[in-house]
């Protein structure tokens, strides 16, 4: 079985940064600087809602390319309905 995190834009960027705290300024810059041209975000955007859907009140930190408020809002819909950061000229929300 492959791993899909071998691959992941952000395998060597402090994991703080993607766990930006109530003060931060822009959170966004993490989805446009990583995760926008990451090529496993469809993946990780899928294990983290399935985790996320096992796990409630688990939600935290900036994956797939959303924040846990973005996620809260897909609210189980399917994820091929998300517009594609990596092919669109704006992060999605
Ligand atoms: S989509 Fe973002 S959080 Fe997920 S693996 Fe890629 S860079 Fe990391």
């Amino acid at each position: 079985m492959s791993d899909w995190r071998q691959d992941a834009e952000c395998r060597d960027i402090p994991t703080n940064l993607f766990y930006p705290d109530a003060h931060d300024k822009d959170p966004y810059v993490v989805k446009q600087r990583w995760c926008r041209r990451c090529r496993v975000l469809e993946e990780c955007l899928t294990d983290t809602l399935n985790h996320e859907a096992r796990n409630p009140g688990g939600r935290h930190g900036i994956y797939g390319g959303m924040t846990p408020a973005e996620r809260a809002l897909l609210g189980g819909r399917q994820t091929e309905l998300i517009p594609d950061p990596r092919t669109t000229t704006e992060v999605p929300f």
